[in-house]
């Protein structure tokens, strides 16, 4: 065949791999690279690891004033029940604070502080046996005594100045459960006059700040994170006191939310009003925000790495799907190209004998004879080639129709090769046939079955070299008759041993470049024996020879010319 030589970019391969790449692959590329740079500044610069900080302090800001305001809102509860400062007597009014702790039990002392009368202060009755307590009720109404005394006016101006006119004070209590933080509320009351230095207070108990407020809080926080952010990491909170010009000790936790464990908060915040010398302390359960940034991070960069494993295998894949259909397409002009020639040189042949003899030029019988044969034996090799592409092409357009009857094959294979052993002969051929007897009859088409022995056997003759010899074998293995066409050619390279039966598929041999032929002798056999229901096979060895082998069922279990069609549709 003829090669044109081109410039590489009027090349179809090169154009098509380039418009992919640069319509597809670049873009995808550039996008994968800035997301591993993207990445690899997130990794080096901690960004997760401070974005996650970030939300912990709004976390912790949050808490705060979710626990302040429930400390109000009891605080508020309280105050509408307290008595009024101006009816009633001292008595009258200790016993309607007594009244409140017993109806409340978080709270543990209640006063009423009077610049006129002075403190009233009442503790819950029942601890009051034990000693912590005592000694607790015992402080409290010394400090208030004195503090109020000398300042009261300013703590009741301090209290009017808030705006939920609501003030807090709060210490470390010893009880006998351990340490414990008294958080106390300081308020006015309502219908007094301004210049009245009157106001009232709360103790809420240590324990239940302990055991029952800060456990609750803690757990509301932690369940609404959960449900805000759909996250897997839930956060474990802690509280601890914060001794004055020191700083916190969180192993000293006060009280710590389920899930805490072991190890220090990764994030604090020194806690106002309520709880005025506490530190609210926050981490994730049983992880840390370096731990799930890099978690975070391999993710990223396996997920790129698996798409730009994608995006390669997928370019590969283009590409040798490319290659295929190109060379798919180089083929076929090639079989253009051959098949015109092949059709071209008996044509010439013929026509310049006929010519010949119809100019009565020639003298002798012999060589009349001579003429007459070798146009006839062009004819016929037309007549086959022909044979060969209509078939092909019926095969292509999904129209090849076997036609089956019930068939002798050892007949069939000894006339069609009795026809063509002349022609082996001549070739120079040894020629051997072994051809087993009582071979059960079975449905074939005949036609196709001749054809595909015929170009078996014509392939023997064309890729044999120095040593010619063909042996055909006819014999029955169980349900099995194989049709062996064995010769000691050139023989095929195991890589083109699967080609060979794809159409237009010609091998890269010498031999093979400077013999004739189409590529559509063996892709034809593969359909006939696929259409029968059977299999061929090769084997070979190069400079060896070959053996092909169609296997053909004894039944079927094909019935219909139709069925058939569709089995054998892929050659
Ligand atoms: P064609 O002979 O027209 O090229 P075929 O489809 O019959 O097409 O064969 C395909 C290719 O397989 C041949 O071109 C040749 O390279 C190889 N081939 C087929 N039969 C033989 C054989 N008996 N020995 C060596 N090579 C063979």
């Amino acid at each position: 065949m003829q090669t044109t030589k081109r410039r590489f970019w009027s090349n179809k391969r090169f154009r098509i791999m380039l418009t992919l790449e640069l319509a597809v692959m670049l873009p995808a590329a550039a996008l994968i690279y800035v997301n591993f740079a993207h990445l690899k500044s997130l990794k080096h610069g901690k960004k997760v690891e401070a974005t996650i900080h970030r939300d912990f302090l709004y976390t912790l800001s949050m808490s705060e004033k979710k626990m302040n305001d429930r400390i109000f809102e009891m605080t508020d509860e309280i105050r509408a029940l307290f008595p009024s400062p101006a009816a009633g007597t001292d008595s009258e009014r200790g016993r309607a604070l007594d009244q409140i702790l017993s109806g409340h039990p978080w709270a543990a002392h209640a006063f009423i502080y009077d610049s006129e009368k002075g403190l009233l202060l009442r503790s819950q009755c029942q601890p009051m046996a034990d000693p912590y307590i005592r000694r607790e009720h015992d402080h409290l109404n010394t400090l208030y005594s004195g503090w109020f005394g000398m300042e009261g006016k300013m703590v009741c101006d301090g209290i009017r100045s808030r705006p939920r006119r609501i003030s807090c004070h709060g210490e470390m209590v010893k009880r006998p459960s351990g340490s414990g933080f008294l958080a106390t509320a300081f308020f006015t009351l309502p219908g007094l006059p301004s210049d009245q230095v009157v106001f009232g207070g709360i103790s809420f108990d240590p324990d239940y700040l302990k055991q029952t407020f800060f456990p609750e809080m803690f757990e509301q926080i932690i369940s609404q994170k959960i449900t805000e952010e759909d996250r897997g990491d839930p956060l474990a909170l802690t509280v601890f006191p914060r001794p004055d010009g020191s700083d916190p000790d969180p192993d000293k936790s006060l009280v710590s939310s389920t899930g805490w464990g072991e190890g220090k908060p990764e994030v604090t915040r020194n806690l106002e009003d309520a709880f005025s010398g506490l530190t609210l302390g926050i981490k994730f359960q049983g992880t840390s925000a370096d731990a799930i940034a890099s978690r975070w991070i391999k993710q990223g960069f396996i997920i790129l790495g698996v798409l730009s494993l994608l995006m390669i295998g997928g370019l590969v894949l283009t590409y040798r799907s490319v290659s295929k259909e190109m060379s798919l397409a180089r083929m076929k002009s090639d079989f253009v190209s051959n098949v015109s020639h092949e059709l071209r040189t008996p044509l010439s042949l013929i026509q310049l004998y006929a010519e010949t003899l119809e100019l009565g030029r020639i003298s002798t019988q012999e060589k009349k004879e001579e003429y007459y044969r070798t146009i006839r034996k062009e004819s016929e090799r037309l007549g086959k080639l022909i044979s060969n592409i209509l078939d092909f092409s019926r095969i292509e357009a999904g129209r090849k129709e076997y036609d089956l009857r019930e068939t002798d094959i050892a007949e069939l294979v000894r006339n069609t090769l009795d026809t063509y052993r002349y022609q082996i002969e001549k070739n120079g051929f040894e020629f051997e046939t072994s051809i087993e007897p009582n071979i059960p009859r079975m449905r074939l088409d005949r036609e196709a079955i001749a054809r595909a022995l015929l170009n078996l056997v014509n392939n023997a003759l064309k890729y044999s070299d120095d040593e010619k010899f063909l042996k055909v074998n006819l014999y029955r293995t169980n349900a099995t008759v194989k049709l062996e066409v064995v010769d000691r050619g050139i023989g095929i390279a195991r890589r083109d041993q699967t080609k060979i039966f794809e159409k237009f598929y010609r091998t890269g041999d010498p031999l093979v470049h400077n013999t004739k032929g189409s590529g559509l002798g063996l892709s034809l056999v593969k359909h006939i024996t696929h259409a029968h229901g059977g299999q061929v096979e090769v084997e070979s060895t190069p400079g060896k020879g070959s053996k092909f082998t169609l296997s053909l069922p004894l039944t079927t279990g094909v019935t219909g010319t139709e069925d058939r069609m569709a089995a054998g549709a892929t050659a």
